[in-house]
């Protein structure tokens, strides 16, 4: 595989083109809106300058990264070369298909197509397209340059020849590939998102603040960062968006999202990308201070 394209250039999409053209591969990077791509551009070269900075990356690999990337909003144009396809676009299942059935009919027959989808069905995705052997998960974490591991998720219909491939691709790229099944939230978001919908919870419930959440969770689980925050840093509309699908999914009411979540998402309140959620990142990520209203 040499030529890879990324479809969305948001938080996951621009850390996965970055990673890929790290590791050599040309990278397409589409997104149907300029600004998102601009603005992924902008973030890539932040990164790979703190790379740079740590000592972990040359200057020449920095600048070899950024021209192996090339930024395109036609979809089309985008694919037709593509080895491999990694969706990151927006977590909604409509727009998932929609986009699933566009690749199906533009990517080269022997194309691989991944979705870094955080819970949506890849076996109702891979129904969509003519290729159901050749659809296939690779769950991506953020911040993507980072984190070591890609959930690599089988479809009902994904073959073993299609899951090697990626879970080799997700060597190359020096990342710890773990292979599951295709249910409602994999396993991470499954474990993950009721963690955090229960810290929702437990802020709404006046049980405690935002930081006091957090730091129980930090100190006392030895957790990086409190579940408060890394929803922030998830993004507030994608944790909602992946416990609706757990909701739906298990018809179980324990996945119900908590009615904070749901107002904060409805208020655009985000987390970092939108500047606030549970806390304030308008003096920059480094200086967020609570801004939640329930406490
Ligand atoms: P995001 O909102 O930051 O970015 C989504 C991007 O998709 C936007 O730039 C948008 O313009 C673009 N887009 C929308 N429709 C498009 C289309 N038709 N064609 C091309 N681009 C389109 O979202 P994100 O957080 O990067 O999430 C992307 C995917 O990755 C989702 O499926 C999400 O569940 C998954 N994911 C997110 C995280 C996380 O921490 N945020 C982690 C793992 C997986």
């Amino acid at each position: 595989m040499k030529n890879i394209t990324v479809i969305g250039s948001g938080t996951m999409g621009n850390g996965i083109a970055h990673t890929f053209a790290q590791f050599g591969y040309q990278v397409n990077l589409v997104d149907i809106n300029i600004e998102a791509l601009d603005k992924a551009i902008v973030t890539i070269t932040k990164n790979l300058d703190r790379q740079v900075a740590k000592g972990t990356l040359t200057e020449e690999a920095k600048e070899a990264t950024l021209s192996n990337i090339t930024t395109i909003t036609d979809l089309q144009t985008g694919v037709e070369n593509a080895d491999l396809i990694v969706e990151a676009a927006t977590e909604n299942i409509e727009l998932k298909l929609k986009i699933f059935k566009d690749l199906d009919q533009f990517a080269k027959p022997e194309a691989i197509l991944a979705s870094n989808t955080s819970s949506i069905s890849i076996t109702q995705i891979a129904a969509v397209t003519n290729r159901g052997d050749k659809v296939i998960g690779m769950h991506f974490m953020n911040p993507v340059p980072v984190m070591k591991l890609v959930e690599v998720i089988r479809g009902y219909a994904t073959s073993n020849e299609t899951t090697h491939q990626i879970m080799e691709l997700s060597k190359k790229l020096e990342k710890s590939p773990v292979e599951v099944n295709d249910y409602p939230g994999f396993v991470a978001n499954r474990i993950l998102m009721p963690m955090i919908n229960e810290a929702v919870y437990t802020l709404f419930e006046g049980v405690a603040g935002v930081e006091e959440i957090d730091t129980v969770m930090k100190l006392g689980m030895a957790h990086p960062m409190g579940p408060l925050q890394l929803a922030d840093f998830i993004g507030l509309d994608v944790c909602l968006a992946i416990l609706n699908v757990l909701h739906q999914g298990f018809g179980n009411p324990k996945y119900a999202p908590c009615p904070l979540l749901v107002n904060m998402v409805m208020a655009g309140k985000k987390g970092v990308k939108s500047g606030e959620g549970f806390y304030d990142y308008s003096n920059g990520v480094k200086e967020a201070k609570v801004a939640a209203k329930f406490i």
